[in-house]
């Protein structure tokens, strides 16, 4: 996109003939520009300059990936497959040149071509590969894994279109395909030579071999190719770079060949867009299952071309002999989506490989390791027996004989106990028997882990109680954690500036040496430069408000934020409820004491959820109205930014004072945003939910603002709800419900709110807004009182980033490593380097 003002930039020398010169940055950069990518002006359009500087990047990123490869290879290490529908990456560029140290390199490179890494990033469109938290914890595992040089390798789907890109129109969600892949990704390198072929539909029948032995076999199937493209992922200043391999699918030659001899050859070519389907597009539900046919077919594309990928590379290298496959692999599954792995890793090894059921048994369940993501019910992935009879035959017959197993050790561990082997099945009976994707998981791991200390205690005590029973030591917490390199060290520069300034740079590879900044917590001077770095960050944001959303931020008021997908579990209705009492108090003339906010909320709906996009359209009314009010302008604004992502975010998080985390109490599994928040010195203000817990126990009690029914609570409370009577007695909750019933967020649009409204009055909100209503305004105005004094307020912003250390993911990760992995860190040194070329390949293995 060309840019106002911008004049095109002729670099010198490049008419003298070709660069040879390798020696360099800025001479590999021109090299690509100019040979590899055929351009010789910048200035139309930055594009071309970005991928040739992501190219001369990935070819320092490619020598150290190969040696990173060799290495695993070489020393027969034990490594971890992180399989994951998901993988929510952001933007590359930027981290890659904080990891590699090279930011020297690249500004000098780039002055030649009169502009800035700064200006050249936003060239890139973000790998937006996931919905939400779970995806975005599986991108920043992987940076944590290679930073704490760990062999292990993601396992993805290459998404033709990403999450779709948000817009605002009318206050409504709009939707559009993000085509990420448009323009070419250059971080990418195929390896089709390793393609697998995936099997789906067919049937199965037995054969007996020459030993007499049976066996089953699965034929007639209509095998998709899965094509891997491998994304390196740089450590930080290791030199180890890992590999994330997504696949794409691809249809098979054979496929349209022998439609084609049958004279159909345009039937042929048309069935190529069912294999290609399949990794077409990523399904935008987050937290809530789907149940289409095409998503059971992602999941087991991906399960079975990452486990065949890791089964032939033993293969090559051990032969046949299965004998100590477990003892080198473990297989973390995130989430159930690819927990379908446990079965047809047993079918590779018992079909492909003949081992017999207890030995590949053993091994499967030597290997996979699941991590729980969710109690809600709505998000437990179920699929219908005869769904999996259709496109999956064998494997259904595998998950029957593992349930009939299971069964068989439920009925000796609750002998005659019929109820139990109803609920603990595998198969859910009904009209349309259901299997069930987290039992399956369970049974086949060695590992169960939830996410933070208190999802992990309601999984133990609720929805796998009986599991916990019968193997009280697969179960384990791992509390979710976030990359400090981007979520600190690479977005909030300033901030980073004046840390290393005072307790050195250690804290980017230690996370935990960043507690060193409470011996200034109480430092005036430091306090200045504290707020400074907080007054540029959050320029930063008013001009992002000011382009995205037209709406005037200013950086004197507090900056309130909440950004994550909009559910209704996430409560903004609450978060809108407040701003429209504050509003309400403004028009009656009761500002004492109110300081003045800018509230900005951002996130996506999935597609057909309908409250959550009445949700958004509410928000947006109310800012409309808030926004055009000159009463209300000194005291409160209100803004929506439109397609929030990992990028947006990396602006959000710098500068926002209070980070808002209102979830209904047992509700959120851990969230992550909470944590970037932290980590940037935003005070919470939350209920005791997920992480929100372990948030507070760090900084302590007097640092964050506690409201909210307690997780506990909630079953005593629901049983006797009663919103229309807590209304009634609630002055301020009832003007809010006033306000929004007499249609004065929606005076063109009569009854649009009515079923928001009616949520809230329900007596069966699982959400119990109302409930929460008072104690969350309370907790508000303790906000205000804080924020007053400025001095306090900087003091316990320090706090809360000196607070941060263990949320970072490299914590995380070392316990993955130490109590689930067992893995071995890599050592390669600059010498291990020198000996490898830094050229572009298109193999890395
Ligand atoms: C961190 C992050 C999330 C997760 O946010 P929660 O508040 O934990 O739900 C979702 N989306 C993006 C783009 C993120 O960066």
């Amino acid at each position: 996109m060309a840019k106002q003002g911008e004049q095109v930039c002729v670099v010198k020398g490049w008419q003298e003939g070709p660069v040879i010169d390798e020696s360099t940055l800025k001479d590999d950069l021109t090299r690509h520009f100019y040979y590899t990518l055929g351009r010789d002006k910048v200035g139309e359009s930055q594009h071309y300059l970005y991928h040739a500087l992501a190219l001369t990047i990935r070819d320092r990123l490619v020598a150290r990936c190969r040696e990173t490869n060799q290495q695993i290879k070489q020393d027969k290490r034990r490594k971890t497959a992180y399989l994951s529908l998901e993988f929510l990456m952001g933007r590359a560029l930027g981290n890659a040149v904080l990891n590699l140290d090279l930011d020297e390199q690249v500004s000098a490179a780039l002055q030649e071509y009169c502009t800035s890494v700064e200006t050249i990033e936003d060239a890139e469109h973000d790998a937006g590969l996931g919905n939400g938290g779970l995806g975005r914890l599986a991108a920043c595992f992987l940076d944590s894994c290679a930073s704490l040089a760990l062999p292990v390798v993601g396992y993805g789907l290459r998404y033709e279109y990403g999450m779709f890109n948000q817009s605002i129109k009318d206050g409504n969600q709009i939707e559009q395909p993000d085509n990420w892949l448009r323009e070419g990704h250059p971080w990418e390198l195929s390896a089709p030579e390793h393609a697998k072929r995936v099997k789906f539909g067919g049937y199965v029948q037995s054969y007996t071999d020459k030993y007499a032995r049976e066996h089953r076999q699965w034929i007639s199937s209509q095998d998709v190719l899965a094509v891997p493209y491998d994304v390196p992922v740089p450590g930080y200043k290791n030199n180890i770079v890992n590999t994330l391999r997504l696949w794409k699918s691809e249809a098979t030659d054979e496929f349209n060949l022998t439609e084609f001899n049958a004279g159909s050859y345009s039937e042929a070519v048309a069935q190529k867009n069912l294999a290609e389907q399949i990794t077409m597009v990523l399904y935008p539900n987050d937290s809530s299952e789907n149940g289409k046919e095409l998503r059971l077919r992602q999941q087991y594309f991906l399960s079975s071309a990452s486990i065949q990928d890791i089964v032939d590379q033993w293969v090559s290298q051990h032969g046949e002999n299965f004998t100590d496959f477990a003892d080198y692999h473990v297989f973390q599954l995130n989430d159930t989506h690819p927990s379908i792995a446990v079965a047809e890793l047993m079918r590779i090894l018992i079909d492909d490989y003949e081992l017999d059921w207890d030995d590949a048994w053993q091994i499967t369940t030597k290997t996979m390791a699941y991590t729980n993501h969710t109690l809600l019910p709505e998000a437990l992935e179920k699929w219908s027996v005869s769904l999996f009879a259709k496109l999956l035959p064998r494997i259904l017959e595998i998950v029957f004989e593992i349930n009939a197993r299971f069964l068989a050790q439920v009925a000796q561990q609750w002998p005659g106990d019929v109820e139990k082997q109803r609920a603990l099945s595998l198969i859910e009976e009904s009209d349309e028997p259901q299997i069930r994707m987290a039992y399956l998981a369970i049974v086949g791991s060695y590992s169960v882990n939830g996410v933070a200390a208190l999802h992990t205690e309601l999984l133990k005590a609720g929805l796998f109680k009986e599991f916990y029973e019968l193997w009280p030591n697969k179960f384990n917490n791992k509390t979710n954690g976030v990359t400090p390199r981007r979520w600190l060290a690479h977005c909030n520069v300033s901030l980073s500036e004046l840390i290393s300034e005072k307790i050195g740079k250690d804290w980017v590879k230690e996370f935990s040496k960043i507690s060193d900044l409470r011996r200034f917590y109480d430092d005036k001077k430091f306090h200045g430069q504290w707020q400074n770095a907080k007054r540029e960050n959050k320029q930063r944001l008013v001009d992002l408000v000011k382009a995205r959303c037209d709406v005037e931020f200013d950086v004197s008021m507090m900056f309130d934020v909440q950004v994550k997908r909009i559910h209704e579990y996430k409560r903004q209705l609450l978060n809108i409820l407040h701003v429209i009492h504050l509003y309400d108090r403004i028009r009656r003339g009761d500002t004492q004491g109110i300081v003045p906010r800018c509230v900005l909320l951002g996130g996506k709906a999935a597609p057909g959820y309908y409250m959550a996009k009445k949700i958004i359209k509410l928000i947006n009314n109310v800012a409309e109205v808030i926004n055009k009010d000159p009463l209300a302008a000194p005291y409160l604004r209100v803004a929506f930014l439109p397609n929030y992502n990992v990028t947006a975010m990396e602006t959000i998080c710098p500068a926002t004072d209070l980070s808002e985390q209102v979830s209904t109490a047992g509700k959120e599994a851990s969230g992550t945003g909470n944590m970037k928040f932290m980590m940037n010195g935003a005070l919470t203000i939350g209920t005791l939910d997920g992480a929100n817990i372990e948030i507070r126990d760090a900084v302590g009690a007097d640092n964050f603002f506690l409201f909210g029914a307690q997780a506990h609570e909630i079953d005593d409370i629901k049983s006797r709800y009663n919103p229309e009577h807590i209304i009634a007695q609630n002055s301020d909750l009832n003007n809010v419900m006033q306000l929004l019933q007499s249609g004065h967020f929606n005076l063109f649009e009569p009854c649009l709110f009515e079923d928001i409204t009616n949520s809230i009055k329900s007596p069966h909100d699982p959400w119990l807004t109302a409930h929460d209503f008072e104690s969350y305004v309370a907790a508000q105005k303790e906000v205000d009182k804080a924020y007053a004094d400025q001095t306090y307020w900087t003091q316990m912003s320090i706090l809360n980033t000196a607070a941060s250390g263990m949320f970072s993911s490299d914590r995380t990760i070392s316990q993955y490593s130490e109590d689930i992995w067992h893995l071995e860190p890599l050592n390669i040194s600059e010498t291990d380097l020198t000996t490898t070329t830094s050229h572009a390949t298109n193999s890395l293995d």
